[in-house]
């Protein structure tokens, strides 16, 4: 079979749009695939500061990658969750396509900020469920804190046909009116952005293995519990039957999203770390039981 765009054998075969490709070929077409979500969606615009948080896996590491190759700015944050030896491959990687893509890198190591490393915290709450809400509440604040305007993660077409599809199992309207590419920013909460949301997980690792991106492919050690994991497998059976459907449904999504109306909460300022809260104390601040803010200057 031949590449739908030259002459070269196709190496892959992509089922929706259908077309065979070739390596360079199949590159092009996720790169282009990255560039048209940001133009459609303004994504990125001139003058913003951004900055690309990475974990070590496939996603974020070949979202730097290509924004790199697009001609974007930008620096990285890794977030060390003190994991054991899982979070130093993570950091490992996420150093290399740094150091190899010349742009500057900052490590923040949740053990030496918070005395504790994820799953080290004696809780009833669910492992990822705290460690989800650290994660955002560090690359926010470390954004805030930094003068970066936007920060961009690497969730994909499958985290996020996956999320929208079990929130609007359990109608959580709140969540939906905030989910799509684009999050702008509102008062200290700085405007999030998810360049690879028409990507598949398969077509990432497979442009992490044609461009030799290490990245870690072992899974966290909690991973197991996370209930997305069975959303997505429903949805790659739907899939596979019908080819385009978790694209298809995404778009509907974002075409019809206005019709679930975010709650307005008053919000005010942590009394501990000032940053937008519901109650006296953030949710962050509550957890890990703070009694002075973290300062990322
Ligand atoms: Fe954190 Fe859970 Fe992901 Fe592990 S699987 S990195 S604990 S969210
Ligand atoms: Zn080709
Ligand atoms: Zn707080």
């Amino acid at each position: 079979m031949k590449c739908k765009f030259c002459n070269k054998e196709a190496e892959v075969t992509i089922r929706y749009p259908r077309m065979h490709l070739c390596e360079n070929h199949f590159k092009e077409y996720c790169e282009n695939r990255v560039k048209n979500v940001i133009d459609k969606h303004r994504l990125i615009e001139k003058d913003e500061k951004l900055l690309v948080a990475v974990s070590g896996g496939k996603d974020s590491l070949v979202l730097a990658y290509i924004l790199n190759k697009l001609g974007y700015e930008f620096e990285g944050l890794h977030i060390d969750l003190g994991i054991e030896d899982y979070s130093e491959m993570c950091k490992k990687s996420s150093k290399k396509i740094f150091s190899e893509i010349g742009l500057p890198l900052h490590i923040v190591k949740i053990k030496k900020l918070l005395g504790r490393g994820i799953g080290e915290v004696k809780t009833r709450r669910p492992v990822c469920s705290y460690c989800g809400l650290t994660k955002r509440y560090i690359m926010n604040k470390f954004a805030y804190d930094n003068g970066f305007t936007t920060v961009a993660t690497g969730h994909n077409l499958d985290d996020e046909s996956a999320f929208v599809f079990s929130n609007i199992l359990h109608w959580n309207i709140d969540y939906l009116s905030k989910q799509g590419p684009l999050l702008e920013a509102e008062d200290k909460f700085v405007k999030k952005i998810k360049p690879l949301y028409e990507l598949r997980d398969k077509e990432i690792s497979l442009y992490a293995s044609f461009a030799k991106i290490e990245h870690v492919t072992k899974k966290c050690k909690y991973a197991r519990g996370a209930t997305s994991i069975k959303y997505k497998k429903f949805l790659d059976i739907l899939e596979k039957d019908n080819p385009g459907i978790k694209l298809n449904f995404i778009r509907g999504f974002l075409r019809n999203r206005k019709i679930f109306k975010k709650k307005d909460f008053e919000l005010r300022e942590c009394e501990i770390c000032g940053m937008p809260s519901q109650g006296k104390k953030c949710a962050f601040c509550r957890f890990w039981r703070l009694k002075e803010p973290l300062m990322f200057q």
